[in-house]
């Protein structure tokens, strides 16, 4: 049996919502409500949210539930993540957030095409399941997680696909953050159009 998601994205498998302080890329240290989607296919093996994979775990919300969630805290922006958000139709949700004054940001390995209207768009490419070409001039942020040292390639190769101010980040694995931050560290001395991305959410033991 699969959920039966209505293309309309009034409703979505939401794993779980709680409102934080975003911790990585463009927008660390900015109070947040997260939105968690259920549902990837993406497969990465050092993912860190495995328990979102199956969408059918999670259970079918009605978006205006979500965003009346939402609306209940100071912080007048949600992180739609998940899991990969862009399996389902984000224009429902993200519509009636910004008519409620909430920005709407979103992180995706962009590997479906982009639907929903997006304040701020994060783009986090992943070697298991290629992004699609469009979303590329779309995303303002391009965020690639460093695994290991041939990742700096990769990136290199993704950062063509993306506007030209789009901004750049390295942001270590976090198991291998010991190993791979050094090198993130003389790679960004030697190459400043990329900056780092740290999970500063981790360091301050928030979720
Ligand atoms: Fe996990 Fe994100 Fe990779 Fe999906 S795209 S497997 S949620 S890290």
């Amino acid at each position: 049996m699969s959920h039966q998601v209505p293309d309309d994205g009034t409703q979505l498998p939401l794993m779980e919502e709680f409102y934080t302080i975003q911790g990585e890329g463009f927008n660390t240290g900015k109070a947040a409500y997260f939105i968690r989607l259920g549902g990837c296919d993406v497969g990465c093996h050092w993912c860190d949210v495995k328990e979102s994979w199956d969408a059918e775990l999670h259970p079918l919300t009605h978006a205006d539930l979500i965003v009346e969630n939402a609306s209940k805290f100071p912080g007048k922006a949600v992180v739609v993540t998940g899991g990969e958000p862009l399996i389902y139709n984000l224009d429902y949700l993200t519509a009636q957030l910004q008519q409620k004054g909430i920005k709407t940001f979103i992180e995706t390995s962009g590997a479906y095409p982009l639907s929903g209207s997006w304040d701020w768009i994060c783009l986090s490419p992943k070697k298991f399941k290629a992004p699609v070409p469009s979303i590329g001039q779309a995303a303002h942020e391009l965020k690639v997680i460093v695994f290991n040292k041939s990742d700096f390639e990769w990136a290199e190769k993704h950062a063509e696909m993306v506007g030209p101010d789009c901004k750049l980040y390295l942001q270590p694995e976090w198991s291998k953050s010991k190993e791979i931050t050094p090198l993130i560290i003389d790679y960004v001395m030697q190459n400043p159009k990329w900056e780092i991305s740290l999970q500063t959410h981790k360091y301050l033991n928030i979720p």
